[in-house]
């Protein structure tokens, strides 16, 4: 595999696009260059916390710099192997943890060095007390959400294939569904559509992206997204849902899958003309979300389980939650 990139030179054009000079690139995705036993060590760049104030949690935007040495795809994930000792296992290193990636394969800085994540910390609130137990936070995302530019940090992988952004129809559609740290990969799909001038890849779809956080103050990205929005109008949508702050049609919170299915009529008919539908975040945001698509299925006669069969059988239909 050889990925060379020149330095890119930020395009005068009006739409801002950055002209990324790749002379040569590798025609398959890389995986798992770097494995648990031998990771690849990399240091941090910036950790930058993300939300406003009134966020519940903290999420940081954090850029590792891995010097050209571990290229990856959008889509991709990293493993970071945190420093110390495993609480389950004594005696042995901690556990690899995995971390889509929120940046294109040139990184935030458009020279193919650094790759970025989007990291929320974990933290354990004891439901006994009523108050956060220190002793049983997340170990690695504390880590990286309190790492100092300058720090070492051990890198395995890339590894994923299932969010790989399909770039053979430049004209193709995309419904990119994200619940929190889920915009990671989606980030990057729309810097590479958007922000980078890529010879190989000149979109000219649609990128419809759905995001539900907590509030305003939770929103990912947001000014990106909205920069896209006035540039893009014909090639990009945004629809946020915010749960603690909207109400849905029938008065409860306001639920991504409650965004979906205000717009279902253009979701399903874009679905049937042959767009990829994407989901990235938490684990149980699929449950909610497979009941509305089904609902609104059956409102529409038709059989939710044999279309979500075709949906995957024709590669259209991409999962990543955690
Ligand atoms: P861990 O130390 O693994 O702990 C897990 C949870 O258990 C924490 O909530 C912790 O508070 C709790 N806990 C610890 N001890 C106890 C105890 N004694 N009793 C009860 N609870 C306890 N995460 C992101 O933030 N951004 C991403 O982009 C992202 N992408 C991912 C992509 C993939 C493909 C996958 C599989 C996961 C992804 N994750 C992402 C999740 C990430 O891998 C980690 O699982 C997450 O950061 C938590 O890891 P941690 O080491 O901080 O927590």
């Amino acid at each position: 595999m050889l990925v060379i990139i020149t330095t890119p030179l930020v395009s005068t054009d009006p739409d801002k696009r950055v002209e990324v000079k790749v002379r040569f690139e590798a025609t398959e995705p890389p995986l798992n260059t770097y494995k648990n036993k031998e990771p690849y060590i990399g240091t941090i760049k910036s950790v930058k916390r993300i939300v406003g104030p009134n966020a519940p949690g903290e999420t940081c935007h954090i850029v590792i710099d891995h010097e050209g040495n571990v290229p990856y795809w959008e889509g991709q994930s990293y493993g970071i192997i945190p420093p110390g000792e495993n609480p389950k296992k004594p005696g042995m290193p901690n556990s690899v943890r995995l971390y889509s990636i929120a940046s294109t394969r040139y990184g935030d800085d458009f020279d193919g060095r650094t790759a970025s994540f989007c990291v929320r910390r974990a933290v354990y609130w004891d439901p006994e007390t009523g108050k956060e137990d220190p002793s049983k936070k997340g170990i690695c995302s504390n880590f990286l959400c309190d790492s100092k530019p300058g720090d070492k940090v051990q890198i395995t992988g890339p590894s994923g294939k299932v969010m790989l952004l399909p770039e053979e129809d430049s004209k193709a559609k995309h419904i990119m569904v994200a619940t929190g740290t889920g915009i990671a990969p989606y980030r990057g799909y729309l810097r590479r559509m958007f922000m980078e001038d890529i010879p190989t890849f000149k979109f000219d779809g649609l990128a419809w992206l759905f995001l539900g956080v907590a509030n305003t103050d939770s929103l990912l990205y947001d000014a990106e997204f909205k920069d896209y929005l006035k540039m893009y109008p014909d090639n990009f949508r945004y629809d946020i849902a915010l749960s603690r702050e909207q109400r849905n049609a029938s008065g409860g919170k306001m639920y991504v899958q409650d965004k979906i299915e205000e717009y279902s009529e253009e979701v399903f008919k874009l679905l049937d003309e042959g767009a990829h539908i994407y989901f990235c975040g938490l684990r149980g945001m699929m449950p909610g979300i497979q009941d509305t698509l089904s609902r609104v299925a059956n409102a529409r006669g038709e059989n939710w389980e044999t279309k979500l069969a075709t949906l995957k059988k024709n590669k259209q239909w991409h999962v990543e939650v955690y």
